[in-house]
């Protein structure tokens, strides 16, 4: 407690800076204070008048940037002692000896201070400030009539100038229906503001009324947070939060409009939090044809689904098949039951296991066509095909083949022919004889000689 009492509330070189500043002539009672004090302390308070007490209290942030903002920093480089430390010079505000000295200037009352170099760049001090005259004027003026309103209803220009912030505040998301009115307010109260620091509005029953519907909103939003938090697809805070650190604040307009995740807006929401709470829903829907929903996969944001005898996993796309089926799998509409080809089409085979699977089975349903698949590397994605015809080979991307070949090959009905034609047809300016291929990629060297040997 005594340690407390007897920490400055207000640093050495902020006291200076304001005993210098013309702004504190508008704060006789403060400016007498700094004048016959040399800490200003916490315990130093407790003697001081309630008004006096209120300003320490709301308003001294504000009086020392305004005051700030009166100086700047005098042209050309700083004056070095040399390094004798008994021929430094103090600094004028904190005291500290310096070796090297830059001068400021007070532009209202041309008061020049010699400070140091760690206080030359506190107090947002400029090399030239672009403040006018008048505006430094308005400046201080501003920091009275910020004063009173607070003397009035103590903290309220914080509340004001904070307001935009506090509706984030809350655990859950507050929707559209009552977010709308509190921004209106928020308006209403800033424009109010705006004409009282203007000198154009004195009634202070105006912030009387403001206070007023602000605790009504604000207990408004109380009830239903409390009503709400603990349901169980209610937008978090921890979702809004990761939603902004994603870049994906947009979402959230869509959010707002209930407050909830439905089938609707669950396309937009494509972090693993929220498809993890959702797993359940999403493994029911796809159940009904045969797939199964194994787990999820965070890093592509994308559901892992097994399908029956295929033994392989497919990757489905959180937002992809929430846009086409996220109301029936929130029951929203009469439930369309997904297809086995709908999952395919939508799947991205990506992990090793899968995609050597998946080039298995295309090697077999290929063996007899004109061009088979005959080697393929998962370290470069790549897939080596021949054509029988010509005898000649070409490389092409694993991710590529494999995306357009799953709708041939797995949707069902025989598929043999179109996949025939479509790798016979596919590349058939870029073959290469044997010879040009291990030169262009020695990977393939010893692939080939292999093969040699095995023949032999
Ligand atoms: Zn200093």
């Amino acid at each position: 407690m005594e340690e407390k009492s007897n920490r400055l509330l207000l640093k050495q070189r902020e006291q200076v800076l304001l005993i210098h500043s013309e702004v504190i002539k508008q704060f006789p009672e403060l400016h007498a204070l700094l004048l016959s004090n040399e800490r200003i302390t916490y315990s130093l308070t407790q003697q001081c008048s309630t008004d006096l007490q209120r300003i320490l209290e709301y308003d001294i942030n504000n009086i020392v940037k305004t005051a700030g903002e009166e100086w700047i920093r005098r042209d050309g480089p700083p004056l070095d002692k040399g390094d004798r430390r008994e021929l430094w010079d103090n600094c004028s505000l904190c005291s500290a000896p310096n070796r090297y000295i830059y001068y400021i200037k007070n532009r209202r009352n041309s008061v020049t201070l010699n400070v140091g170099s760690d206080c030359i760049d506190t107090f947002g001090i400029e090399k030239t400030s672009n403040k006018s005259e008048a505006q430094l004027r308005k400046g201080a003026r501003e920091a009275r009539l910020k004063q009173e309103l607070n003397a009035k209803f103590g903290g309220i220009v914080r509340m004001i100038e904070g307001m935009n912030n506090e509706i984030n505040d809350y655990p859950i998301l507050v929707p559209d229906v009552i977010a709308t009115r509190h921004k209106q307010l928020i308006a209403d109260v800033q424009e109010l503001y705006r004409r009282y620091l203007g000198e154009n509005e004195t009634d202070f029953d105006k912030f009387q009324l403001f206070l007023n519907k602000r605790s009504k909103i604000l207990e408004e939003i109380d009830v239903y947070v409390e009503q709400h938090k603990d349901m169980p697809l209610v937008v978090t805070k921890e979702i809004c939060d990761i939603l902004h650190r994603e870049g994906k604040a947009s979402a959230i307009r869509f959010l707002a409009n209930t407050g909830y995740i439905n089938g609707q807006n669950v396309e937009h929401v494509d972090i693993p939090i929220v498809m993890r709470n959702i797993l359940p829903m999403v493994t029911n829907y796809i159940k009904e044809c045969g797939a199964k929903v194994v787990g999820i996969h965070n890093q592509t944001r994308s559901y892992i689904v097994n399908i029956g005898n295929l033994n392989y996993n497919f990757f489905i796309p959180h937002r992809e098949l929430m846009s086409l089926c996220g109301k029936s799998v929130f029951n929203e509409v009469q439930v369309k039951p997904i297809s086995i080809d709908t999952i395919i089409k939508l799947a991205k085979i990506d992990d090793e296991e899968s995609v050597s699977a998946f080039i298995q089975i295309l090697s077999r349903k290929t063996r007899n066509s004109p061009v088979v698949i005959i080697a393929y590397d998962l370290q470069f994605s790549e897939i080596l095909l021949r054509d029988n015809k010509t005898q000649e080979y070409v490389i092409v991307s694993m991710n590529d083949l494999i995306q357009r070949l799953k709708d041939i090959l797995l949707i069902r009905g025989d598929s043999s022919p179109r996949l025939t034609e479509y790798l016979s047809k596919q590349w058939y300016n870029k073959r290469l004889p044997q010879d040009d291929l291990v030169e262009l990629y020695p990977r393939y060297r010893d692939y080939f000689e292999k093969k040699k040997k095995q023949s032999r």
